[in-house]
């Protein structure tokens, strides 16, 4: 029997349920570019750039193991039953997803599948726990608040981790293999300037580094700024070339590996959500507030926010990580979160996809989950006023040397320590000194932090 594995964002070949399966059988890998996700309401050439990387990799890997990626452009329902019957396949693998529209996509498939007479088949690999929907509160529900869902999780059975299968059979001779495209054959732009590179390869030597490093101080160190103390493998988690599953199994025990364990249980828990609440794709999770708060949408405020101009220096370097690296600490994306929708007022749906069009980690249940959350609308149960972050008093915290915000933002680099974080304070004089005169070589706040604080919390007293 010859079966299709149908390739998503599970781009590896470690840890795969879904190609183990597929193995036993004399297995074609196809990947389809499609159209509706390249060019669809998240489209970013960013994360394009990083997937054709993982998938040339990809290819790599599986012609070491006799076969070779097969590459298809247009509706997976379409190619993937002209291929199915082009080779005689009669079943179709694939690992299964939680978003909205990978779900509609993969129903798509499915009903095409069935009516050619192909049998389709899901298999777990996107989360550390298989089928993280299933998980159930006492009362049979879904989860909607992290702590008892953590519980749930840690608790919840793994699965074995898998090996690689050391051969495949080889791909059908005469059998059309098509191309990996480049960017802009497809239309798009690389809008960032320095990425991470993309492929499971890449995946496993990050994650060796992260893992051979001292874990302990993860738990006291990760919101620290400047040095840098996470594993940076979100982009390589979102696309599949590591999976979950075998990250988790990897980690030693104590504290520090425990802190990053409840990590990955967060990106669990925001596709837990995604998947039992897919109207929060576009609306807010608190009922109370869809459609009640009055957003925001002063298209110059945004501007200064997106070009990391708004004259709060932790502000304005995160945001100009985000534009140079693709990628955002967490810290930083949580006071860029709160400045948006708290200080600007402006609707985390614009955060939301301006993150979405730039990070290469982007990944609708983790962006939006985490959108709504600091937007204090989603599954958080804390009120709004927990998370009006003081962007100046977050930088005395988390990066008090300011090596991250000088790392960024180099108008800033003279400026003496103690006004580093208001370098709108610094006299007449301190600025002529340091370079950096306020107004002309960086821009004074655009708001007040206080005034800011009593209006968001009017916004959300009205919501
Ligand atoms: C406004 C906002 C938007 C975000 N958008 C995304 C996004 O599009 N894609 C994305 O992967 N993460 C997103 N996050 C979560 C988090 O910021 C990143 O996962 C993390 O910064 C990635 O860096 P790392 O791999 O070094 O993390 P580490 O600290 O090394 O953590 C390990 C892994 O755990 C997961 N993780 C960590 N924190 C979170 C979290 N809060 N929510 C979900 N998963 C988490 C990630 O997969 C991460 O790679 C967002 C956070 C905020 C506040």
């Amino acid at each position: 029997m010859s079966s299709l594995l149908w390739y998503r964002r599970d781009l590896r070949v470690r840890d795969h349920p879904a190609l183990r399966a597929a193995s036993k059988d004399r297995v074609v890998p196809v990947f389809c570019f499609d159209d509706r996700l390249l060019h669809g309401r998240h489209a970013s050439g960013a994360r394009t750039q990083f997937l054709l990387e993982c998938l040339v990799d990809l290819d790599a890997s599986l012609r070491e193991r006799g076969s070779g990626l097969v590459i298809r452009h247009g509706p997976p329902e379409r190619e993937l039953v002209m291929l199915a019957r082009e080779l005689g396949a009669g079943r179709v693998h694939f690992t299964g997803d939680v978003s909205p529209f990978a779900r509609r996509r993969g129903a798509r498939v499915e009903r095409a599948l069935r009516k050619a007479g192909i049998e389709s088949l899901a298999h777990p690999g996107l989360n550390a726990v298989d089928d993280v929907a299933e998980l159930r509160t006492k009362a049979g529900k879904p989860y909607t608040v992290f702590s008892p869902f953590h519980r749930a999780w840690l608790t919840a059975e793994r699965r074995a981790v898998l090996e690689a299968p050391r051969e495949l059979t080889p791909l059908p001779s005469g059998l059309r293999k098509g191309r990996i495209p480049s960017l802009e054959s497809l239309g798009l732009e690389q809008e960032v300037a320095d990425p991470p590179p993309g492929g499971e390869t890449e995946a496993r030597r990050a994650a060796n580094r992260f893992l051979h490093r001292p874990l302990h101080d993860y738990a006291a160190d990760h919101d620290a700024l400047g040095r840098d103390r996470t594993s940076r493998l979100s982009p390589y988690l979102h696309f599949g070339c590591l999976a979950p599953r075998e990250l988790e199994g990897r980690l030693p025990r104590g504290e520090g590996p425990e802190a990053f364990r409840r990590q990955l249980c967060w990106r669990d828990f925001h596709h837990h959500v995604l998947a039992h609440f897919p109207r929060n794709a576009r609306s807010e999770f608190q009922q109370r507030y869809r459609g009640k708060i009055k957003w925001s949408y002063a298209k110059r405020r945004f501007e200064a926010w997106t070009e990391g101009h708004t004259g709060y220096p932790l502000v304005d370097a995160a945001m100009r990580q985000l534009r140079r690296e693709g990628w955002m600490h967490n810290r930083a994306r949580l006071v860029v979160g709160s400045f948006l929708t708290k200080h600007l007022g402006i609707d985390w749906r614009w955060g939301e996809r301006w993150f979405m069009r730039l990070l290469v980690d982007g990944d609708e249940a983790n962006n939006n989950g985490n959108w709504q959350w600091i937007a204090s609308v989603g599954t958080d149960p804390q009120p709004a006023f927990r998370r009006i972050y003081n962007p100046a008093r977050q930088m005395e915290r988390f990066d008090p040397n300011g090596d991250y915000v000088r790392r960024y933002v180099p108008e800033l680099c003279g400026v003496p320590d103690r006004y580093l974080a208001e370098p709108w304070k610094m006299p007449a004089e301190v600025q002529r000194e340091a370079g950096c005169v306020i107004g002309e070589d960086y821009p004074g706040p655009i708001v007040d932090h206080s005034r800011a604080r009593e209006e968001a919390l009017e916004r959300y007293r009205s919501g």
